[in-house]
């Protein structure tokens, strides 16, 4: 969506729309945007500036980065941009609440709003995705996967931790008994 200046009225204007994500640009794989997405625009027109407040949501299937299983999960993100008449660029600035604002410098009359939402989309994509927060992960071995299956691998591994957390108790005794000493 095209957002021209001119068309604005003093004060609110609120905006619904969707987009597609080949509209966006956004990517079809890791993660795969396949979905519509939805947006919320509330532009607030003031004397000599504009105040943008961008939310969109969608659903996108990643790569689970523990177990490599693919799922699909809600992603949404929000910003606030505040648009001024002048020289192009973009620089961050911070409010009076120490929230993250955008400041776009333009001279043209009006502002192509699909950059921003493939940018608020793409800041929200985790770095290592989860396919959930006690994801199991495959057997470092034989490949199985342990939210689902169960192998000897992983009877030893536990073995192996529970051995390890008795010698960090024992560590913890030890330490404790010679400062009390
Ligand atoms: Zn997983
Ligand atoms: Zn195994």
């Amino acid at each position: 969506m095209i957002l021209v200046f001119k068309e604005l009225k003093p004060g609110r204007n609120a905006f619904s729309f969707t987009a597609e994500p080949a509209e966006l640009d956004l990517p079809r794989e890791d993660p795969a945007f396949t979905e519509t997405i939805a947006v919320e625009l509330v532009a607030h027109k003031q004397v000599n500036l504009i105040q943008l407040r961008l939310s969109a949501g969608t659903r996108v299937r990643m790569v689970c980065s523990r177990c490599g299983e693919t799922f699909t999960r809600g992603l949404s993100g929000e910003a606030t941009y505040v648009i001024r008449q002048g020289k192009e660029r973009l620089t961050r600035e911070k409010t009076l609440s120490d929230e993250d604002v955008f400041t776009i410098f333009t001279t043209e009359g009006e502002l192509d709003t699909l950059p921003l939402i493939r940018e608020v989309l793409l800041l929200e994509v985790p770095m290592r995705p989860l396919c959930r927060e006690d994801c199991a992960g495959l057997c470092p071995v034989c490949g199985a996967n342990w939210n689902v299956e169960t192998c000897p691998h992983r009877e030893q591994k536990e073995e192996t931790r529970k051995s390890l957390a008795v010698l960090q108790d024992l560590w913890r005794q030890m330490q404790e008994q010679h400062r009390e000493g």
